[in-house]
């Protein structure tokens, strides 16, 4: 499962937080184009929620290319591919979405937006982040995969 979203203590991840984005964007296993995985009741105002009752909930992936569309609960979502995600200097940087991504950069680069809407989500970045992106040829790597998946929102 290298490279999934539970792919272990490179990751900032923290489960038992019950707080969850409304927008996942990953990699489709069928056609490997971007793809996305939407909380079903979440509303498509917010970035993320808290829901207690995660483990009951239904997701909904859809993938715009191959057009295939299935429902999948939380345990099933850890097998998908991230689409924002790299590896930089042997530490993999990932996000849910471009959107996470956008404020992760800003945050690295040391243009945090402080009321940026994935700002709560700031003490899960890993430590080892900041000191693997001090150049700028770090960040844009970060900036390019950015603009690249900004258009599949
Ligand atoms: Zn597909």
């Amino acid at each position: 499962m290298n490279g999934s979203i539970l792919s272990g203590g490179s990751t900032h991840i923290r489960y038992q937080h019950y707080h969850f984005p409304r927008l996942i964007q990953v990699v489709c296993p069928n056609c490997l184009n971007p793809a996305k995985l939407t909380h079903c009741d979440a509303p498509e105002a917010i970035a993320h929620f808290i829901d207690t009752d995660f483990e009951n909930r239904n997701w909904i992936f859809f993938c715009t290319n191959c057009v295939k569309r299935e429902t999948k609960n939380w345990t099933e979502i850890p097998a998908l591919k991230l689409l924002n995600k790299i590896e930089i200097r042997q530490e993999l940087i990932w996000a849910w979405n471009a959107d996470h991504l956008d404020y992760i950069i800003g945050l690295l680069s040391g243009n945090e937006i402080k009321d940026h809407k994935w700002s709560f989500f700031k003490a899960y970045i890993n430590k080892n982040w900041f000191t693997k992106t001090k150049n700028i040829s770090d960040i844009n790597k970060l900036k390019t995969m950015r603009e690249a998946n900004s258009f599949h929102l």
